[in-house]
C-alpha cells in the first residue's frame, strides 16, 4: 500500500490538503489529532493520558502516540493508500512508522511563513457544533457568528491567539524540522511552497500525489 506522511506547521493548511487528498484519490487521511480527540471523548484510559499533555500545551508521549497509530495501522481499510497528519512528530515516531512496511512512501512539506501562518489562523473561526472552518478574510459566515451548515456559534479557537500560535510554531520547528530532515536523507521528502489561497497551493500538491 501507499503511505503519504504531510508536514506543515500550524496555519499551513496541511489538514486541508489531506482532506482534498482523501476526496480526490480516495487515499485514507489518518490524523493522529482526530484519533487522540475521539479516545479523549469515548473516555478511554489512553484519552486520559492523552487529555493532560494536551491540555498543557505539551507533546503526548511516543509511546501512546506509536500505539495508536499501531492500532489504527492495523485495521484493513488501508489497502488503496493512506496519508498520515500529525504522525510522525518525533524521530522516535519516525522510526516507528518506518517499521511499518509500505509499497511506497512520499513526504511532502507545505512551507509557509511564520506571519503568513499567524495571520491564518488568527482569522480562522470554528463552529463549535459540527467544526466546519471558515475565515473572516476570505470564508466568512453568511451571517456573523453562526454556522451556515448548523446554525451553531461560530467562534475563533481558544488556543489561536497570537502567542500560543507563535509557540505553536516555535514547537513545530524545533521538534519537527528534524524529523523532516530524517525523510529528505531517506530520499522520499518533497517541499511545497505554501504561500497564498488553498486551491493553487493544493495544485501544487496534488502534482505529487499518484
Ligand atoms: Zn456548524
Amino acid at each position: 500500500m501507499k503511505r503519504f506522511i504531510l508536514f506543515g506547521a500550524p496555519g499551513s493548511g496541511k489538514g486541508t490538503m489531506g482532506e482534498f487528498i482523501q476526496r480526490d484519490f480516495g487515499y485514507v487521511r489518518i490524523s493522529t489529532g482526530d484519533i487522540l480527540r475521539s479516545e479523549i471523548e469515548q473516555g478511554s484510559a489512553d484519552g486520559r493520558r492523552a487529555r493532560g499533555h494536551m491540555e498543557s500545551g505539551g507533546l503526548v508521549p511516543d509511546e501512546l502516540v506509536i500505539e495508536l497509530v499501531r492500532r489504527r495501522l492495523g485495521r484493513d481499510d488501508l489497502d488503496g493508500g493512506y496519508v498520515m497528519d500529525g504522525y510522525p512528530r518525533t524521530l522516535a515516531q519516525a522510526e516507528a512508522l518506518s517499521a511499518v512496511p509500505c509499497a511506497s512512501e512520499k513526504a511532502i512539506a507545505i512551507d509557509v511563513e511564520e506571519d503568513e501562518a499567524v495571520d491564518r489562523l488568527l482569522s480562522r473561526l470554528t463552529c463549535r457544533e459540527c467544526g466546519a472552518i471558515y475565515n473572516l478574510r476570505n470564508k466568512p459566515p453568511r451571517t456573523a457568528g453562526v454556522c451556515d451548515l448548523c446554525g451553531g456559534v461560530v467562534e475563533r479557537r481558544s488556543d489561536d491567539n497570537e502567542q500560543a500560535v507563535r509557540q505553536r510554531f516555535r514547537v513545530y520547528a524545533e521538534r519537527t524540522l528534524p524529523v523532516i530532515g530524517y525523510y529528505d536523507l531517506k530520499g522520499v521528502l518533497s517541499r511545497v511552497d505554501g504561500r497564498g489561497a488553498a486551491a493553487p497551493v493544493y495544485g501544487r500538491v496534488k502534482e505529487l500525489i499518484s
